[in-house]
């Protein structure tokens, strides 16, 4: 018995919190699998940055709808098989203490519990400086901004990494988040994004 759900994106009434019309609409994953941009071995991004996926970070994000972080994860677990991602801890890329006070959660948290609970370990990754908001800055701006802004603990020591985020934009973050894993003694790291730049 399956109890009526409403669809966090459409408000249709059906039986999932994400209903098949909008499932369409996300349509397919991404197909490409980046590889190479640096310390990340490879970033897979599944759906373009706009209409439901967007409208789905936003909702997770800003709206508080936490019924969804588990749909999503599921997604997000899908694209780990397809793509045949091998990982022995998930990280969400960690937000500041300060803005996780005033957000009350880290949706990417959210992801990656829903994605790999035995796996996850969302306190090997501390945002260790609040840096200012990435958009109004140029890319040498951005690295600057993010230098040192991750801590790492010794737990992840040999282990191969996957990063989890609700959106990827420029990579700059990523980028930074392996520095300090790869610098504590992990022996890979990848990175797992719902969305990202058309
Ligand atoms: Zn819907």
């Amino acid at each position: 018995m399956l109890f009526p759900a409403i669809c966090a994106l459409c408000g249709r009434i059906g039986e999932r919190v994400i209903c098949d019309y909008c499932r369409g609409e996300l349509g397919p994953f991404r197909p490409e699998l980046l590889h190479g941009t640096g310390l990340v071995a490879y970033r897979a991004i599944l759906f373009d940055y706009e209409g439901r996926a967007k409208q789905a970070v936003h909702a997770l994000k800003y709206e508080r709808v936490t019924a969804l972080g588990q749909p999503l994860a599921s997604l997000i677990s899908e694209a780990v098989d397809q793509y045949q991602l091998e990982f022995d801890l998930a990280i969400p890329i960690p937000i500041h203490y300060f803005r996780r006070c005033f957000r009350g959660f880290n949706q990417a948290e959210i992801l990656a519990e829903g994605l790999a609970p035995t796996r996850v370990s969302p306190t090997a990754l501390r945002r260790i400086r609040h840096t200012a908001p990435q958009v109004s800055l140029s890319r040498d701006q951005r690295l600057a901004n993010l230098k040192n802004a991750f801590l790492a603990r010794p737990s992840v020591t040999g282990k191969r990494i996957l990063l989890i985020d609700d959106v990827a934009t420029t990579g700059g973050t990523a980028i930074a988040a392996a520095e300090a894993l790869m610098a504590a003694g992990a022996t890979g790291v990848g990175l797992v994004a719902l969305a990202g730049n058309p």
